[in-house]
This record gives structure tokens, C-alpha cells and sequence, in this order.
């Protein structure tokens, strides 16, 4: 892994992801900023723009550049656990079966 994926890798969480068990149902094919194919990432983020209204798929590198943040309603974080299956390990939905407890 590279820089920005390890600084990504810190802040996932793959065993709260594998039990919410939330799976990308369109990932992108490369980056919307570098073009770099997608296949060769383990990360990518679904996230917001700084600065901006507009949302991007982002490589590890870009989000550090362009991205806002990784939480909900910002970005959610995906890895790639098997080939174009990519799995949210963080910036998870609020959890709304608590809200009752
Ligand atoms: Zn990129």
C-alpha cells in the first residue's frame, strides 16, 4: 500500500464493515480525478468535494487532494475485498436501530 492508502487503512474498519455487510451496487471503473483504473486500488472514497456541492470517486491520492472527509454525509470509505467487490469499511449510516433503545 502506498501512503495515502495506509493513512485510508487507519481509519477503516473491515469487521464493522463485514457486518453491516454494505456493497457498492455501481463501482466506478477509475479515479474521476487521475483516471487511474480502480482494479489496482484497495480503497477508493464515494465522498464530497471540498468546497464544493459535487460528490467525486476519489483514489487514495485524490481524496487527500480533493476530498472533504470520510464520515456520513461526506464520503464513505470502500475496500476492494475481491476483484470490482468493493465493501464500505467506513463513514458508515447512522445507526437508526438505536435510536429507539
Ligand atoms: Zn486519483
Amino acid at each position: 500500500m502506498n501512503a495515502s492508502e495506509l493513512r485510508l487503512a487507519e481509519i477503516s474498519d473491515r469487521t464493522e464493515g463485514e457486518k453491516r455487510d454494505d456493497w457498492h451496487s455501481d463501482p466506478p471503473d477509475s479515479c474521476d480525478y487521475c483516471q487511474k483504473s480502480m482494479s489496482d486500488s484497495v480503497f477508493f472514497v464515494d465522498g464530497k468535494v471540498r468546497d464544493s456541492i459535487q460528490w467525486a470517486n476519489m483514489c487514495p491520492d485524490c481524496f487527500f487532494v480533493y476530498g472533504e472527509a470520510v464520515r456520513w454525509g461526506a464520503g464513505q470509505l470502500y475496500q476492494q475485498v475481491d476483484p470490482n467487490e468493493w465493501l464500505m469499511v467506513a463513514g458508515f449510516p447512522p445507526d437508526d436501530s438505536d435510536s429507539f433503545a
